[in-house]
């Protein structure tokens, strides 16, 4: 049994997370989506939010399950008996920060691998925090974030008093 972990902030999920999940989730027998709690990142949506968001967009996926986690990622990958660990590959700028954590990782836990999947060409550019400004300035969001999502971010910003419509 191959159990991975996708682990990541998904502040919010977007099409370029979605893209790295369902690629990845034919490849093992369970695919865990990992959602980073960590409160000192101050993010928009509340780890609740995030993972609500993301079950609903994973919700025809048989073998993807979504769970919060906090601390230390390698401690969550023993506690969920996962070892393998993936990652999304944007551009170089990703990869000098992803080869230190993966090189980490295996130090504290050498019985982890980390894999990456490289990002398909049509979301290279797309980062949540592009999407959250988009949200911010009320811009288009339907080719980033499924309606879903849009809709949670467009409801966010009227209540963080930065309501566009
Ligand atoms: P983190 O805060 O850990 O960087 P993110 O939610 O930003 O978490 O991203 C989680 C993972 O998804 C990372 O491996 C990241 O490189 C990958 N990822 C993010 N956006 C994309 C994208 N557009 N295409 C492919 N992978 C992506």
């Amino acid at each position: 049994m191959l159990r991975a972990i996708y682990p990541g902030s998904f502040d919010p999920v977007t099409y370029g997370h979605m893209d790295i999940i369902e690629r990845s989730h034919n490849l093992v027998d369970e695919l865990i989506v990992g959602v980073l709690c960590n409160k000192a990142k101050m993010p928009l949506f509340s780890a609740e939010e995030r993972v609500k968001m993301l079950k609903e967009v994973t919700k025809d996926l048989r073998n993807v399950r979504i769970i919060p986690f906090d601390g230390l990622l390698v401690d969550f990958a023993a506690r969920m008996e996962a070892k393998l660990i993936i990652r999304g590959l944007r551009a170089i700028t990703d990869f000098e920060y992803e080869l230190q954590m993966s090189q980490t990782n295996h130090k504290l836990e050498p019985n982890v691998e980390t894999m990456f999947l490289t990002t398909s060409i049509e979301y290279s550019y797309l980062s949540s925090t592009t999407v959250r400004e988009i949200a911010a300035f009320g811009g288009d969001l339907s080719q980033f974030v499924p309606e879903a999502v849009a809709a949670a971010l467009r409801k966010k910003m009227c209540t963080k008093g930065e309501c566009n419509k």
